[in-house]
């Protein structure tokens, strides 16, 4: 009985039939696949991306070198060297985030006490060359300079840099 169900089957075509079937309900169905990059899904308001070291308007960098970050990170993504300017004002000579190591938690982003370092809605970038998931102080300011005005505008809104 069983093998003649399956010759039956075979015979009939009944599984080509089932299967085309699924392609003909998807074919009129509404679609799920965007044109990316040139069509882009919404980001969750909680999301959080690349990185960035912000600076106050006269261009002096915010980050007083307190450690809080590197302190609470979960995943010592961020390593921190501190010097003290003649002034007695203390300034990072290091700031590295690994962000290999980085779990997006935003902890680092909460733990500051004077907003230097945020995260970004980025998400579009990649790395070519071994060591370069490593930020550092200079490439964490570079998009901070670049983002500052929308970063500055979510800020005071309490929003999402969106
Ligand atoms: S987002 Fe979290 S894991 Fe990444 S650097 Fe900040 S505290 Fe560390
Ligand atoms: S980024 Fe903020 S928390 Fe981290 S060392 Fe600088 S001032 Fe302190």
């Amino acid at each position: 009985m069983k093998l003649m169900k399956h010759y039956l089957k075979s015979f009939l075509f009944l599984e080509l039939a089932k299967g085309l079937s699924v392609t003909l309900r998807y074919l009129f169905a509404r679609k799920i696949t965007i044109q990316y990059p040139e069509e882009k899904t919404p980001i969750s308001p909680r999301f959080r991306g690349l990185h960035a070291q912000r600076r106050y308007a006269n261009g002096e960098e915010r980050c007083i070198a307190c450690k809080l970050c590197e302190a609470v990170c979960p995943a010592l993504a961020i390593t921190i060297d501190v010097v003290e300017r003649e002034d007695g004002t203390r300034r990072t000579s290091r700031y590295d985030i690994d962000l290999f190591k980085c779990i997006y938690c935003g902890f680092c982003e909460e733990a500051c006490p004077v907003d230097a370092i945020v995260e970004t809605d980025i998400f579009e970038y990649h790395f070519e060359q071994r060591g370069e998931q490593i930020m550092t102080k200079d490439k964490l300011l570079a998009v901070g300079d670049k983002y500052e005005d929308h970063i500055a505008e979510c800020k005071a809104a309490d929003a999402p840099y969106r």
